[in-house]
């Protein structure tokens, strides 16, 4: 029984579809990307969705949008994939850590607060939320707080009521990084809905996949037009083929990516289903043993969106060593995360070191992502599990 870390759900139907655009002409700006951005409006009641070509793309996409630039600050976790925090540093704007919650990974509201009200301030109560150092070109040149850009954290919405309500009294804009969630309600509201703007991913490991590809939604009009001309290399709408009203990018969704997609979506629901049977099974296998904490679900979270499934273990184990042992055994698990602050271009440019954000690094140094995916079988959870006990044994420091 091989045991893959993640697979994507691709049907014939999901085939057949990307098989249908390569028989016609239209390869890219065709039919397909309007389809999917209009189901992602009835999906989750978005005014306007933009297609793109990666998740990290809609997030730096949401970054211009917000009029992000050199200097600002954008307040976001070093517990995440680096991609949440590369977007800022794309528009040299730069970005202000605050620590997790322990049991979720999502940011940390009080945090935020204090943050926030601290760098209002300015002087030395600023300086402590700042990175020990900047990079040349930013002496004196630090902005004002521009933003907030919190993370879904592994398919869990972080705690929008409260990051808003900051966000409101101090006209920030808020870039909600729900690559890992789409399909997970907050308080029966959708993912990615949540801020001013979203963003979603489709990678093979997430939810629903494009092979490569990205999809922002918000309700703002100009913002929407804006993205959609950088999306196409700056060309606003009126420009022709050799006019570019900005500076833009290529990030455009091609049409067999958007097919595909749209095929996938239409079974988003069962997707979630399956995704969410499998951590059902791990949640009671994993009952059984010691020395490991499941995930935790809190309250605010009326839906979770199964993206991976990370537990956490007791300090007393060796992650590594257990890594290693389970790997040996047919048996793929990953440290989830490793902390943006620690790594080595992080430290480089801002002086991060080891003890900056605690709560982060001991999640990064304590979790392990099991194999998961929808297409995982009781008897794989059984195996994993087991593997699992028998592993811990032998990784006791
Ligand atoms: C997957 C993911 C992204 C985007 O990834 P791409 O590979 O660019 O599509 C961004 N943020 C988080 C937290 C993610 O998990």
């Amino acid at each position: 029984m091989k045991i893959p870390m993640s697979s994507p759900n691709l049907s014939d139907a999901d085939r057949q579809a990307v098989l249908d655009v390569v028989s016609t002409p239209n390869l890219s700006m065709g039919p397909k990307i309007d389809a999917f951005e209009r189901a992602f409006c009835d999906l989750t009641g978005a005014r306007h969705a933009i297609g793109v070509s990666s998740g990290t793309a809609g997030l730096h996409l949401c970054v211009r949008a917000g009029e992000i630039g050199m200097g600002d600050l954008v307040i976001t976790t070093p517990f995440s994939f680096v991609a949440s925090t590369n977007v800022i540093l794309f528009e040299k704007a730069i970005p202000v850590f605050v620590d997790v919650d322990p049991l979720t990974g999502n940011m940390e509201v009080e945090q935020l607060r204090h943050a926030v009200e601290d760098l209002c301030l300015g002087g030395e109560a600023a300086r402590a939320w700042l990175p020990h150092r900047l990079p040349e070109e930013h002496r004196g040149r630090l902005g004002a707080v521009k933003a907030i850009l919190p993370v879904d954290v592994f398919g869990q919405p972080a705690d929008y009521d409260a990051i808003n309500a900051v966000a409101r009294q101090y006209n920030l804009t808020v870039i909600e990084d729900s690559c890992e969630a789409l399909g997970g309600t907050y308080k029966g509201r959708p993912a990615g809905t949540l801020g001013d703007y979203g963003v979603f991913a489709f990678y093979p490991n997430k939810q629903i996949t494009t092979g490569e590809g990205g999809l922002i939604i918000t309700d703002d009009p100009a913002a929407a037009d804006f993205m959609r001309a950088l999306r196409n290399q700056g060309r606003a709408p009126g420009d022709t083929w050799l006019q570019h009203t900005y500076l833009g990018y290529n990030y455009r969704m091609d049409e067999m990516s958007a097919a595909l997609g749209l095929s996938q979506l239409d079974r988003l629901e069962a997707l979630l289903v399956k995704r969410a049977r499998v951590a059902d099974w791990y949640g009671h296998y994993l009952a059984k043993i010691e020395q490991v904490t499941p995930p935790h679900i809190v309250e605010s979270t009326t839906r979770v969106s199964w993206f991976v499934y990370v537990i956490r273990l007791a300090s007393a184990i060796n992650r590594d060593r257990l890594a290693k042992i389970l790997a040996e055994r047919g048996v793929p698990v990953r440290p989830y995360f490793s902390p943006i602050h620690l790594q080595p271009y992080m430290g480089a440019m801002f002086g991060f070191r080891k003890g900056d954000y605690p709560v982060t690094e001991d999640l990064g140094e304590r979790s392990l992502a099991l194999p998961f995916s929808g297409e995982m079988s009781e008897e794989m959870v059984v195996r994993v599990c087991q593997s699992l006990a028998d592993a811990l044994v032998a990784a006791e420091r």
